[in-house]
């Protein structure tokens, strides 16, 4: 965050280094709250990027690198060591490749994390659903997984991170 944290991008990078560890930037979402989140404190990939460049020199893409995750990989020059960058809010391609359903512990189904969309699969438990009943279930909900968030739009979570799980 600017103003809060971003003098620790370097030092991170080399605590990560020291320690063999991969390390990841994601940029801050309204995923519990909005009241942190605001056009001072927002602090974008691309920026990041930049400051660690300007440190490091230029960053070497590692395109054919990936987790389960949907972070865009880089070599430090000279270095073995590989950091990855999450652009959840100004990457309008970020969600392309989800495939993550979230499960509440009230029992709903969460298609996307920034949306308000829920389905309760409850009911069909409680009313003694088969596998293929259940299955068609899960179908249907990845059907309705959104193209994208809707952490651009003013989105007021309705869940706190926890409750929804990561
Ligand atoms: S579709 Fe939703 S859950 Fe998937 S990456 Fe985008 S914001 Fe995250």
């Amino acid at each position: 965050m600017r103003g809060r944290n971003e003098d620790q991008l370097i030092p991170l990078i080399e605590f990560a280094g020291a320690r063999d560890l991969i390390l990841r930037f994601i940029e801050l979402m309204p995923v519990s709250t909005t009241d942190v989140l605001d056009e001072d404190n927002f602090m974008s990939i691309l920026e990041a990027k930049r400051t660690i460049e300007s440190f490091y020199g230029s960053l070497m893409p590692e395109t054919g690198f990936r987790t389960n995750g949907p972070a865009a990989y880089y070599q430090i020059p000279g270095r073995k060591q590989r950091i990855g960058f999450i652009g959840a809010m100004t990457n309008l391609h970020f969600c392309e490749s989800c495939n993550k359903l979230r499960l509440t512990c009230d029992g709903k189904l969460r298609p996307c994390l920034g949306s308000y969309l829920e389905f309760d699969i409850m009911k069909p438990l409680r009313a003694g659903a088969t596998d293929e009943e259940l299955k068609q279930f899960f179908l249907d909900v990845v059907e309705r997984k959104p193209a994208q968030h809707d952490f651009r739009d003013n989105y007021q979570p309705n869940r706190k991170m926890i409750a929804i799980g990561g």
